[in-house]
């Protein structure tokens, strides 16, 4: 890119580049790291590659304002999630960001954020780029797996059981909170504003499935949309009951009293819970518990998979809901 003096003269981009973003490749297979035009990289011999990008744009994917630190965690966290959707083990990553100024703090925080979940995955920066503009982080993510593994939306059978990791709807909850459409008590708020601002990402869950699955996603626009697409991409239908859902106890709270309506749409509709979604035949469930177990990952089953088309999503009666929340959609 042209060298323009984009920041003040004593930290200019690539001032900026060498403190925040350079460092050495601790990973044998990165033959060449940050600093040239282009990272090189060994791929594992009988290894496929898998390659996802999520972009968080801000007042779009997160609020002005959000702390730095869990930004940058998130930056990747979401990117990692993807990869655990696959089944792939995260191994590169590449960071373009747009930043308003040469904020220093941010940046140092920003990266402080991001660093400790890639050193968590053993995840290596090996490049991007960084110019000026509204706020906007950009990571690429270059993940692994044995050839032939990789968990796809397209495999679901009639006759699966349908399955969520962990608990839904509390980012939404937080998002809500945060907006002043519903209040919390404090306890319930720092965790739901946690989830929505330090998602974990479920990677050794995903590895754990390959070859358990019949077909997997991340939900990251509401469970409801996200299972639709791969519902519809395995041409079949799904029955699923909201009173198995699993949900904090402040939204279980919400969703049996007056705020119904909104816990309801954090459920099934809200987006950013970086959980997995997955399906796999009843036969495994002895197999499936044994790795909520071990990996310490509450699993859910909500539901099966049947012959025809859609999703029927139950209240707590039995009763079909007919009008579901709308899952999120940039354009809609
Ligand atoms: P080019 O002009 O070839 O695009 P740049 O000057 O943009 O290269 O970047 C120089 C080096 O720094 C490259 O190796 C690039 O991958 C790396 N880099 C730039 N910005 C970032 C960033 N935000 N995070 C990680 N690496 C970065
Ligand atoms: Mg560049």
């Amino acid at each position: 890119m042209r060298r323009t003096a984009f920041y003040n003269p004593r930290v200019n981009e690539f001032g900026l580049i060498d403190r925040y973003f350079r460092r050495v490749p601790g990973d044998s297979s990165v033959r060449i790291g940050i600093g040239d035009d282009a990272a090189v990289v060994m791929p594992a011999a009988g290894m496929e590659l898998a390659f996802s990008v999520d972009m968080l744009v801000e007042g779009r994917h997160f609020l002005p304002g959000t702390d730095p630190e869990r930004l940058g965690h998130k930056a990747l966290a979401v990117n990692l999630s993807d990869m655990a959707a696959m089944g792939a083990t995260p191994r590169f990553a590449l960071l373009a960001g747009a930043l308003p100024d040469a904020n220093e703090a941010w940046l140092f925080a920003f990266m402080a954020g991001f660093d400790a979940l890639a050193r968590a995955h053993g995840v290596e920066l090996i490049g991007g780029d960084t110019t000026r503009g509204p706020r906007n982080l950009c990571v690429t993510i270059v993940g692994e797996l044995p050839a032939g593994t990789a968990l796809t939306r397209g495999g679901a059978q009639s006759g699966d059981d349908v399955y969520v990791s962990g608990v839904l709807g509390d980012a939404a909850l937080a998002l809500a909170m945060l907006q002043g459409r519903t209040s919390l008590a404090p306890d319930a708020a720092s965790v739901a504003q946690l989830r929505l601002e330090a998602p974990v990402p479920r990677v050794t869950l995903g590895v754990a499935l390959r070859g358990v699955a019949t077909a997997a996603l991340d939900l990251s626009d509401g469970l409801t949309g996200d299972l639709g697409h791969l519902l519809t991409d395995s041409g079949v239908g799904a029955v699923i009951d909201v009173g198995v859902i699993p949900c904090s106890p402040a939204l279980a709270g919400k969703l049996a009293g007056d705020e119904r309506a909104l816990a309801l749409a954090c459920l099934l509709a809200g987006g950013d819970d970086y959980e997995l979604c997955f399906t796999a035949a009843p036969a495994l469930r002895e197999r499936i518990a044994a790795i909520a177990a071990s990996l310490q990952i509450p699993l859910t089953r909500i539901g099966g998979v049947g012959p025809g088309a859609g999703l029927t999503v139950r209240d707590e009666g039995g009763t079909p809901i007919s009008l579901l929340p709308a899952a999120f959609d940039h354009f809609a």
